[in-house]
């Protein structure tokens, strides 16, 4: 099941790519060789043209889309100018258990595709590229964090695609900050996969998914992940960490996907 759904996530990725070199999305020429394959050390890993020490060159590095305007406690990308600090309608009605939430990139072109290419195309170069753009942000926007958790596979989706992209994102962000690693969360039940599940599915679907081995030997870890969509992976992990000692909370995701375009049916996540 996991393989034919990897299949066809490639399937859709050389599409997705093909279309994207098509029409230029008015990109720069750089940006648009997202699609290269291989990825030579040193080389920044979206063009494979210019030197990049962070794996992102600084042309690409300006082409990304910002993620300028989110709510200010679970990212969610608003259409309103967010400078002040919003909160948005979900979180007013059902405040997440976490302290703060930050993504360091829309779930958009180019960030869907490379995001995709490395979950289901072993592309590895991309999580070097985006664990450190996580890693700058860690110390702004997480001072008081005193610990790294990534969000854990089940051991049977971990043997078959053989790493764990948040764990791999993970191990970058603690190179560069030096905050220790959390290793004792599990993913005991292995859930169907959440994208295309609606929120109150993915609520049951992750129901007693996660255990912690012990109580949580630190006071405020920092949930690392690639991509927030309704945050109900978060939220359980969040809850289980608070059940455990844990003082606080946050979370760091690579991109945010809106949870309102998820639900409205116009997400591709
Ligand atoms: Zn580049
Ligand atoms: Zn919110």
């Amino acid at each position: 099941m996991q393989a034919a759904c990897e299949v066809s996530q490639n399937s859709t990725l050389r599409a997705l790519s093909d279309s994207a070199l098509a029409v230029g999305f008015g990109q720069s020429a750089a940006m648009t060789q997202l699609t290269r394959p291989r990825w030579p050390q040193g080389l920044c890993t979206f063009c494979n043209v210019n030197s990049a020490s962070d794996g992102i060159c600084v042309a690409c590095r300006r082409d990304l889309p910002a993620l300028t305007n989110c709510c200010s406690r679970c990212a969610e990308p608003l259409s309103v100018n967010t400078q002040g600090g919003l909160i948005c309608a979900a979180c007013q009605a059902n405040p997440p258990p976490w302290k703060n939430c930050r993504a360091a990139l829309p779930y958009t072109w180019p960030v869907d595709v490379a995001l995709q290419r490395l979950k289901y195309a072993r592309q590895l170069s991309y999580a070097a590229a985006f664990g450190a753009l996580m890693a700058q942000i860690t110390p702004r926007e997480f001072a008081d964090v005193d610990a790294l958790c990534a969000v854990p596979l089940h051991r049977w989706r971990h043997l078959r695609r053989g790493f764990n992209q948040a764990e791999e994102l993970c191990r970058i962000v603690h190179r560069r900050t030096g905050l220790p690693l959390l290793k004792t969360v599990r993913r005991v039940r292995n859930t169907v996969p959440q994208s295309g599940l609606g929120r109150s599915a993915r609520q049951a679907n992750l129901r007693g998914a996660f255990r912690i081995v012990g109580r949580c030997e630190f006071s405020h870890p920092l949930l690392i992940d690639d991509i927030m969509t309704t945050g109900e992976t978060c939220r359980q992990l969040a809850q289980l960490l608070l059940a455990h000692g844990a003082s606080d909370v946050s979370v760091l995701t690579v991109a945010r996907a809106s949870a309102r375009d998820y639900a409205a049916g116009t997400a591709k996540v």
